[in-house]
């Protein structure tokens, strides 16, 4: 009952329109039984009668003794229909054509100076009965009252009469047009929604189509978010096989060759004491690549699930910077490369050290693995509007523009050809950097011109007092 948005609008409107007929219902009751209309025409008449008899009986009224004047005045009220009350000049009552029949008037005591020029006027006798009347001033200064009680409808005939024909044609006529229109918009409305239902019900499938953009503004936009999400789904997937792809890819190497070598050793085709230490120290490399694999894959998937622990200390950068170059000067004399560090004096910041100090390994052996010999890698750091900017640049030769944007994808290795070869990493090294970068609350970024180098630069935020850039698990 009332589930489907066709029914729902329906009887949205059912109750509109049953609302709208009962406030037009009350005010028009109200209105008839006011009836202005009636009123105005019994003034109207109350004027006619007035004028007749100042004209016609105002004479054979005047100085009548009081029960020949009561008699004078029934007859008069009765032939008109009409109550007439003559007052002397001060307002006093001199006689009532309904004396005894009806509660005689209020005191009138305030007389208008011309009466006859009155506006509608209304009394309301001693028994709280209404009157509407008017006022004749006579020759002799008495004063003719002529009165008749307002017209009153009974309730119940004015609504069976006058309100409930037409308001029941009406409403019928209105309640045709609201379901021809509540069809008409629900299915305006359902109809892409059923589209939408359908193809989520298709996606569950596995079976991705895209949903056109129509109907109303709120549907367009869920078909849209629809269509978004099921790319994103589309490109999750994908970069879970491309995941799955990928470590097969690089644990394959590794293993073919052990399995290579250690056969060799078994087959004793390695025979001298030489060949089976050349093949062991294969294997040993080989295993140790793929332990260094199996130890990023792992460090992601941490970070990834929100379970890595992101130590929040005090951090020394400079010292920190300092360190790490430090650490690779032997390396970088052994390849020939100039190392420079221009690190100044930097604000404080709340992180995990160890972690800041992988992110700085990375970017600096990454600068001097890529830099040819004779080439230079420096490390420079600067305080920036609350920010440490920290980059690492080099004379290598650089990231082709192409390749920049995906540079921080898992896996994604500019140079194809090197894909696990000896002593290369596997694309995994500018991921975890970011990463650990983006649980800092930091941001990393890449820019290189071709054959002229690469600069790597880190935005760190300065620790504050309030501690809200304090490094935060991710997730
Ligand atoms: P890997 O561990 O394989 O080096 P990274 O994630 O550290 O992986 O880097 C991804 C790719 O980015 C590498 O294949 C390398 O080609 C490229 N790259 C990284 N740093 C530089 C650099 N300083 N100069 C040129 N290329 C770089």
């Amino acid at each position: 009952m009332f589930t489907s948005i066709r029914s729902r609008l329906w009887l949205t409107y059912i109750l509109m329109i049953v609302g709208v007929l009962c406030v037009v219902t009350f005010g028009l009751t109200v209105y008839l039984l006011k009836n202005p209309p009636a009123t105005r025409q019994t003034f109207q008449r109350l004027q006619i009668v007035a004028n007749f008899i100042q004209i016609r009986e105002a004479g054979q009224l005047q100085g009548l003794p009081p029960e020949r004047l009561k008699n004078a005045l029934q007859r008069t009220g009765q032939a008109v229909s009409a109550r007439i009350i003559l007052l002397n000049p001060a307002g006093e009552v001199l006689g009532d054509s309904l004396a005894g029949a009806a509660a005689p008037p209020p005191a009138f005591a305030a007389l208008p100076k011309n009466p006859s020029a009155a506006p509608n006027l209304e009394f309301t006798d001693a028994k709280g009965r209404r009157w509407l009347y008017t006022l004749r001033q006579l020759d002799d200064g008495s004063v003719l009252v002529v009165a008749a009680e307002p017209p009153v409808i009974p309730l119940r005939q004015v609504l069976r009469e006058d309100i409930l024909p037409p308001l029941t044609q009406t409403g019928l006529l209105a309640l045709i047009v609201a379901l021809l229109l509540g069809y008409w918009l629900a299915r305006w409305i359902s109809a892409p929604l059923r589209r939408i239902s359908s193809a989520a019900r298709a996606l569950a499938a596995g079976e991705h189509q895209k949903i056109p953009i129509v109907g109303p503004a709120e549907v367009r936009s869920l078909a849209q978010s629809f269509n978004e999400m099921m790319e994103r789904m589309n490109a999750n997937q994908q970069s879970q096989r491309d995941f799955v792809a990928n470590v097969s890819h690089e644990l394959k190497t590794p293993l073919t060759s052990i399995q290579g070598f250690a056969q060799a050793i078994m087959d004793g085709a390695a025979n001298s004491p030489e060949q089976v230490q050349q093949a062991a120290s294969v294997i040993h490399t080989e295993a140790g690549r793929m332990n260094r694999l199996v130890l990023d894959l792992l460090d992601l998937a941490r970070i990834d699930s929100g379970i890595a622990e992101f130590k929040r200390e005090a951090v020394d950068l400079t010292r920190l910077l300092q360190s790490v170059v430090e650490k690779f000067t032997p390396q970088a004399t052994q390849a020939q490369v100039e190392l420079r560090a221009e690190i100044g004096a930097l604000p404080a910041l709340v992180g995990d050290m160890d972690r800041l100090v992988q992110v700085f390994t990375n970017l600096v052996d990454n600068a001097i693995k890529h830099t040819p010999a004779g080439g230079r890698a420096a490390m420079r750091a600067r305080p920036v509007d609350g920010f440490v900017e920290i980059s690492v640049s080099d004379t290598g030769p650089g990231i082709p523009a192409d390749d920049l944007s995906r540079i921080f994808e898992r896996f994604y290795q500019v140079d194809k050809s090197r894909r696990g070869g000896g002593g290369h990493g596997v694309g995994l090294g500018l991921a975890i950097t970011r990463e650990i970068v983006q649980a800092h609350a930091g941001s990393i970024t890449a820019y290189s011109i071709p054959e002229r180098g690469s600069t790597f630069t880190v935005k760190l935020p300065v620790a504050r007092p309030d501690d809200s850039t304090l490094a935060h698990r991710k997730g």
